[in-house]
């Protein structure tokens, strides 16, 4: 079993995990509000948590892990963006959803267990209100219920912010039917115009705070594992989601664990659309940024600290993955080979996923197994090479050479040229078979030449590019 330790946000310590149910690994991690296309900020902690699903379906087991990650489709800036493009909501929103699916995919991000939508839970948000207005945790003002924040003791303490900074930072927005200023919104009134549903207070919508609170509770139950998102979520949003949870369920723990990532600027600067540097994940495919150089870039800075995200960053990615997958194409023995098909994941890079997600550690032991397989002459002895890739692929990275050679023409040309030398190895077996010993040696000594050292064994012939490789020459041998 992988020992897996995660920094709680909650306890601001790195601890073990220990799941409440091995069989069933519960996380939930706040989504996107679905009215824009997703920029890389955006990308970042889905990439994060996508990392984190594939640790743990690696520790439990693939069927063992329920990754929960909501879609916010009713919100005040998804009715104004539909408002202002004259649109139907719905329209607006599933095609944001389509898009963010499309996105994310690129990015070699695997579909999380479920994907609630607010507006399919809006009963089990009135239930639970309802339940908090019963145990004195919330109240009903002119149309809207509010919770008390009053009424739950430990408010703050998850973002450890005093009462002071609490205060001075909800004045900012004071509504006359709060009792108390820190007071936030569980349900409010619609107008006609406004998406609404029926209440026991009224045709109204839910706040944002509630929906999490009742989708992980509906999709996980009342304890879980862990839940996630962006550090920019700890307050006021996950302070009010355990405040609601731990009030309408007393006796359970909500969520265990709570991990945040950090920030992410582009070129030293926070994205913002009048500085020119606010790029959804779209616009960067569109410029020619292949997806596996993205997911690198993003995974190649702790996910607690800040990432800056530089062209010159994406370029040195580029230069790796593809140093990487030229090696794998030189010997593509090690691919066919039974005997390395399958080493598992290099413990190394296993261990540094599991040590709260270090990826620069985990990279960087990508970057050894690379020098280590180099330096292996023989195919057959030639682990290393196995274990980049297949721990490659643990970090949702896909060194398949085909599909690289799919996406660029360049590697597209040394695949034709690993054709040249197959069929001039089958020419050369064809040969032999027919006792015609010069032409075989004749083909061995021209790819020699070319730089294409043969290796026979039992089950064939294998290939290696040595240091005088030439493709021209290898082309006037076709
Ligand atoms: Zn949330």
């Amino acid at each position: 079993m992988t020992e897996i330790t995660l920094y709680n946000t909650r306890t601001r310590s790195k601890e073990r995990f220990r799941p409440i149910d091995p069989a069933n690994v519960r996380m939930y991690v706040c989504g996107p509000t679905v009215y824009d296309r997703a920029h890389i900020g955006n990308a970042r902690p889905v990439v994060v948590f996508d990392l984190l699903f594939r640790l743990l379906r690696h520790a439990y087991g693939e069927g063992h892990v329920t990754y929960v990650r909501n879609f916010t489709d009713v919100d005040d800036k998804i009715n104004a963006r539909a408002a202002a493009e004259n649109r139907p909501i719905r329209e607006l929103t599933d095609e944001t959803i389509a898009w963010y699916h499309a996105d994310m995919a690129a990015l070699g991000v695997l579909p999380p267990t479920h994907e609630p939508r607010a507006t399919e839970f809006i009963p089990e948000m009135v239930a639970m209100i309802e339940t908090l207005i019963a145990r004195g945790h919330a109240y009903e003002a002119q149309g809207h219920v509010l919770f008390a924040v009053a009424s739950f003791p430990a408010y703050g303490r998850f973002a450890n912010r005093s009462l002071d900074e609490m205060q001075a930072g909800a004045r900012v927005e004071v509504a006359p039917y709060k009792r108390d200023p820190m007071d936030f919104v569980l349900w409010k009134p619609s107008s006609s115009a406004e998406p609404g549903w029926p209440s026991p207070w009224g045709h109204g919508r839910p706040g944002w705070h509630i929906e999490c609170s009742a989708m992980s509770e509906a999709l996980l139950g009342a304890s879980f594992d862990i839940h996630g998102g962006g550090i920019d979520l700890v307050f006021p949003h996950h302070e009010n989601e355990i405040a609601q949870s731990m009030c309408a369920h007393p006796d359970s723990d909500f969520a265990r664990f709570w991990m945040h990532n950090g920030f992410l600027n582009v070129e030293g600067e926070k994205m913002s659309k009048s500085l020119g540097n606010f790029f959804t994940v779209r616009d960067l495919l569109d410029q020619g940024i292949p997806s596996e150089v993205i997911r690198f870039v993003l995974m190649s800075t702790h996910y607690r600290q800040p990432m800056d995200f530089t062209e010159r960053k994406a370029e040195e990615a580029e230069k790796t993955l593809r140093r990487w997958e030229q090696l794998l194409i030189e010997r593509p023995g090690a691919r066919s080979s039974p005997a390395l098909q399958y080493h598992g994941f290099a413990p190394a890079v296993l261990a540094a996923l599991a040590d709260d997600l270090n990826t620069p550690k985990a990279i960087s032991e990508l970057h050894a197994l690379y020098e280590e397989a180099k330096g292996v002459e023989l195919v057959e002895s030639n682990r290393a090479l196995t274990q980049l890739q297949v721990s490659a692929s643990l970090l949702g990275l896909n060194l398949d050479i085909a599909e690289s050679a799919a996406r660029r023409k360049g590697i597209a040309e040394t695949l034709e040229g690993i054709d040249a030398i197959q069929t001039l190895i089958e020419r050369r077996a064809e040969a032999k078979r027919a006792r015609d010993f010069a032409t075989a040696d004749h083909i061995r000594d021209s790819l020699l030449k070319a730089g294409v050292l043969l290796k026979d064994h039992a089950g064939g012939t294998n290939w290696e590019r040595t240091r005088e490789f030439d493709a021209s020459r290898l082309e006037a041998l076709r």
